[in-house]
C-alpha cells in the first residue's frame, strides 16, 4: 500500500464530517458508513483493476467490487470505452434504443427467462416482480426468508440482512403496518417451515421470494434441492417463486444460479457498474406487464444507454476462463484466510456459493440468519481494520460477501497473503 500522507485518513474525515453536514450519515446508502466495524469510512476517487484509491492517496486491494457489479475489476478498458462511445450519442431518450434489445437477448440467451424487463436498481426489480406476482395471481401474502435481503422494498425489509443487520434493525419505521402484515418472514433453508406456510394460508401466497443463494447475511448456500422444493412449493399451492440473482446473476456463473423458477431478478454484475437492473421469466406471466397486460410498471431512465453499454460489454468479457479464474481465486483467498484464522487459534467457518463467500467468525456451521447473527462481529471489525491498514479493502460489515473480480493477480493474492496472519492475529486478540 501507498501512502502519501502521515495521517491515513484525515481527508476521508474532513470529507466525512461535510457529509454528514449534508446527506443523513453521511452517505448514500447504510452500509458504506462502518457503523458495524467502526471508523472512518474511506472516500474513494479512483479505481483501477483489483485497486481502489481513497482520497488519502492509500492504495487498496478490494474485496468488494463495488458489492457485486465489477466482476471485471475497476475501469476495464472495454467497459470504459463503451460508455464513452454510448455518452458520445447522447445520455437518455426516452424511447427506445438498439442497446436495450442486445441487452435484453444477451440476458434471456445466459438464464431461463423468456421475456425481460428492465430497470434502475435491485430495488426495483425486486418491488416490480412482486407486483407482477400478485398481479398475476390475485393474491397479497408474500413469503421472504430472515436474512434474505431484497432492496429497501416496504414489504420486503421484514428481517432483511445487509444494511438492516448491521444497523441491528430488525425491521424499519415507515413501512406501514398492512404491508408488514402480508409478508410472512421463514427460517432460510427451512422446507418445513414453508409447507407450514401454505397449508396455513390455503390460496391466498402470491410468491415466495427468496435469493438464489443468500448473500446478504453474509453468504450462505441453500441446502441441497432447497430451491427446487421451493419451485414444488408454489407449483402445487398455485404460487409463483421468484428466485433473486441480484447478486448472484452472472457472478456465480454465465447465467448465475439458475434453478427452475417463475420469475427471476437480475442488477449489479448486468450494469457492468451502472445503475440497471431486470426481472423477468415466463412469458405467460410477463405477458401481464404493461403495456402488454394491465400490471403497471414504468421507469425515466430504464433501459438508459450507457448502462445498457457497460452491461453489455461486461457479459460480453465475462468468458468461461473470467469464471475459471474467479473461482480459483475465491478458492485461494479462502484458503489463506482460513490458514491465518487458524493459525491465530480464531473460531472461523468460510461459508461459500459459488465464488461468493464469506467469513464468518464462529464456531459453529452456519445455515440460516440466526445462526449467522451468532459470529462475533467484534473479531470481525478487529480483523477488518487491520485488513484496511494493510491495503486490503474488504465490506465493512461481518454479514456480506467477499467479492472477487477477474482483475485479481498473482500479486495481490501474495500481498493479501502477506497481510492475513496480522490482521487473524488482530481478531485473536480481540478476543482474549
Ligand atoms: N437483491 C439482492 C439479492 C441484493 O443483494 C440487493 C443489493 O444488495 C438487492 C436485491 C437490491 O439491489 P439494489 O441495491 O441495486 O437496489
Amino acid at each position: 500500500m501507498v501512502r502519501v500522507t502521515d495521517q491515513p485518513d484525515r481527508v476521508s474525515a474532513d470529507l466525512f464530517t461535510r457529509a454528514q453536514a449534508l446527506v443523513p450519515g453521511g452517505v448514500n446508502s447504510p452500509v458504506r458508513a462502518f457503523h458495524s466495524v467502526g471508523g472512518t469510512p474511506r472516500f474513494m476517487v479512483r479505481g483501477e483493476g483489483c485497486h481502489v484509491f481513497d482520497a488519502d492517496g492509500n492504495d487498496y486491494i478490494d474485496l468488494v467490487s463495488s458489492w457485486g457489479p465489477l466482476i471485471l475489476g475497476h475501469a476495464h478498458p472495454a467497459v470504459i470505452e463503451a460508455i464513452r462511445e454510448a455518452a458520445g450519442n447522447g445520455t437518455s431518450f426516452g424511447a427506445p434504443t438498439p442497446g436495450e434489445v442486445d441487452l435484453a437477448a444477451e440476458l434471456i440467451s445466459r438464464t431461463p427467462m423468456e421475456s425481460v424487463r428492465l430497470v434502475n436498481s435491485g430495488t426495483e426489480a425486486t418491488m416490480s416482480a412482486l407486483r407482477l406476482a400478485r398481479g398475476f395471481t390475485g393474491r397479497d401474502l408474500v413469503v421472504k426468508f430472515a436474512g434474505c435481503y431484497h432492496g429497501h422494498v416496504d414489504g420486503l425489509l421484514a428481517s432483511a440482512g445487509s444494511g438492516v443487520a448491521t444497523l441491528g434493525l430488525p425491521d424499519s419505521p415507515g413501512v406501514p403496518a398492512a404491508t408488514a402484515a402480508d409478508t410472512l418472514v421463514l427460517p432460510y433453508n427451512d422446507i418445513a417451515a414453508v409447507r407450514e406456510a401454505f397449508a396455513a394460508h390455503p390460496d391466498r401466497i402470491a410468491c415466495v421470494i427468496t435469493e438464489a443463494a443468500a448473500g446478504n447475511m453474509g453468504v450462505i448456500a441453500p441446502r441441497d434441492g432447497f430451491n427446487a422444493m421451493l419451485f414444488e412449493e408454489c407449483r402445487k399451492a398455485g404460487a409463483l417463486l421468484i428466485l433473486d440473482e441480484v447478486m448472484t446473476g452472472f457472478r456465480v456463473g454465465p447465467g448465475g444460479i439458475a434453478d427452475e423458477a417463475d420469475l427471476y431478478t437480475y442488477g449489479k454484475v448486468m450494469g457492468g457498474g451502472l445503475p440497471a437492473a431486470a426481472f423477468g421469466g415466463r412469458a405467460e406471466v410477463m405477458s401481464r406487464l404493461a403495456p402488454a397486460g394491465p400490471v403497471y410498471q414504468a421507469g425515466t431512465l430504464s433501459g438508459n444507454p450507457l448502462a445498457c453499454a457497460a452491461g453489455l460489454t461486461t457479459l460480453r468479457h465475462c468468458t468461461p476462463q473470467v469464471y475459471e479464474h474467479l473461482d480459483s481465486t475465491s478458492v485461494t483467498l479462502r484458503g489463506l484466510a482460513s490458514e491465518a484464522l487458524t493459525a491465530a487459534g480464531v473460531p472461523h467457518r468460510v461459508s461459500t456459493a459459488g465464488n461468493m463467500f464469506s467469513v464468518f467468525f464462529t464456531d459453529a456451521d452456519v445455515t440460516d440468519y440466526a445462526g449467522a447473527a451468532r459470529q462475533d462481529t467484534a473479531a470481525y471489525a478487529a480483523f477488518f481494520h487491520q485488513m484496511l491498514t494493510d491495503g486490503v479493502y474488504l465490506p465493512p460489515s461481518a454479514f456480506e460477501a467477499w467479492f472477487v473480480s477477474a482483475a485479481l493477480d498473482e500479486a495481490a493474492l501474495e500481498h493479501i497473503a502477506g497481510v492475513l496472519p496480522r490482521a487473524a492475529e488482530a481478531a485473536a486478540a480481540s478476543q482474549r
